[in-house]
């Protein structure tokens, strides 16, 4: 919901530093530092909760009190959104009011950690752009989108143990390759590849063999993070059929570090997801009822160990939108729980990868240089079709409307070392 902690004109007495600023008073997104505990950020410092906490500068019932100062988000998580509401606008007063800056710690002090311990990681494949290129490369043959993706969302179970902070080395993997001319062979990935999504935490989840219904989804998420699923695509294509990836997406995927909530992205929020002429009506259960596509703007880029070393700025590839994935992470989480499959707080579940409908908007290298066919041009006159070792992809990710304070996530980065 809209409400005073979106006012454009509100101002913190935290200095906001200089450029473009993602973390106004208007997003205070959370995360977690090594040392501190949860923080949550405002422009170029961090409010540490145990601080402002233990110096009376938040008061709060026990329990949230008690969450706010353990060493993950979970607990909080789990109180419910009308705790994270309060907590937000506690925090909102506080920021406005009278200066305390013994508070704070500067984000450049932080080492971030995870924010939430994952119990469980689920994948979508919810944008039919994305689909629609990868079917064509895969099957080039048939109908790209196969028959069940326009009337449910398409996913699979992932590996919470392997998602990791921003900022952490992706080790290359090796892996089971088929080539086309002989017998497979156990090799290092030759097609490694990111894929551009967004993450969204889930807040309260439900018991076994109940469902979480469309009208009350969006209040079971507690907010999202941007999602870098790095995929082995070699590994890939032999393993895929029959029952989906396995160990090309099982090695490596990063969050960045902060969380920014729903209840930050409201003036964000649109009808939807649109569907085409011709699409098939949606079965009832999955039927959109509030609005919950998400109008967050994301980029990617890329930059060699020698174009760092030579002080070159990375090289945007695509823009994209997570308007447009085909499923909301509401219908995810409808679909998810539908046989009264239990969600957990502190549960992470993917978008897919997220293409729109132009070259500059598609979310991975398969798709961006088609398979390796139109190979792109780095600054430091070399070629990439898929990612080389010392490879850094950083993705960043905003909103921004005429009618709302531009808000930021910060960043989503990793290094690519060579196998081991
Ligand atoms: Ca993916």
């Amino acid at each position: 919901m809209i409400d005073h902690t979106h006012d454009m004109s509100a101002m913190s007495w935290v200095e906001m530093g200089s450029g473009r600023i993602d973390f106004p008073i208007q997003n205070l997104p959370w995360g977690v530092c090594s040392k501190h505990g949860i923080v949550v950020a405002i422009g170029e410092q961090a409010v540490v909760l145990r601080e402002a906490i233990g110096l009376g500068k938040l008061q709060f019932a026990d329990d949230i009190a008690s969450a706010l100062q353990s060493d993950s988000l979970n607990a909080f998580m789990a109180l419910g959104h009308a705790d994270w509401t309060e907590v937000r606008h506690a925090l909102f007063e506080m920021l406005i009011g009278e200066s305390c800056p013994e508070v704070l710690c500067a984000l450049s002090e932080l080492m971030l950690v995870m924010p939430a311990q994952i119990g469980d990681y689920t994948d979508f494949y919810a944008a039919r752009n994305h689909a629609t290129n990868v079917g064509k490369m895969f099957r080039p043959d048939g109908d790209p989108l196969m028959p069940n993706y326009l009337h449910l969302p398409v996913g699979y179970h992932g590996r919470a143990s392997s998602v990791v902070i921003s900022g952490t080395d992706i080790r290359r993997p090796q892996g089971q390759l088929k080539p086309d001319d002989s017998a497979p062979i156990f090799a290092p990935c030759k097609l490694l590849d990111y894929e551009l999504e967004f993450g969204a935490f889930i807040g309260t989840g439900n018991a076994i063999g109940d469902r979480i219904p469309m009208d009350d989804a969006m209040e079971h998420i507690f907010g999202i993070v941007i999602l870098n699923d790095w995929s082995a695509r070699d590994i890939q294509k032999w393993e895929y059929q029959p029952l989906g990836p396995f160990n090309a997406k099982n090695f490596a995927s990063s969050i960045s570090p902060w969380i920014v909530t729903i209840d930050a992205l409201a003036p964000f929020r649109e009808e939807g997801p649109a569907r085409l002429d011709g699409d098939p009506d949606i079965l009832e259960y999955l039927k959109p009822v509030t609005d919950d596509v998400l109008d967050i703007q994301c980029c990617v880029s890329i930059s060699s160990t020698k174009m760092r070393e030579d002080g070159i700025d990375s090289l945007q590839l695509s823009k994209s939108s997570l308007t447009n994935l085909t499923w909301s992470f509401a219908q995810m989480l409808a679909h998810h729980t539908s046989t009264g499959c239990p969600m957990n707080s502190g549960d992470l579940i993917g978008s897919g990868t997220i293409s729109g409908g132009t070259k500059d908007s598609r979310g991975c290298l398969l798709e961006y240089t088609w398979r390796g066919t139109e190979p792109i041009d780095l600054p430091d006159g070399t070629q990439r079709r898929f990612l080389q070792d010392g490879d850094e992809v950083i993705i960043k990710a905003w909103c921004e409307s005429g009618s709302a304070t531009r808000i930021g996530f910060g960043d989503c980065a990793g290094i690519i070392l060579p196998h081991n």
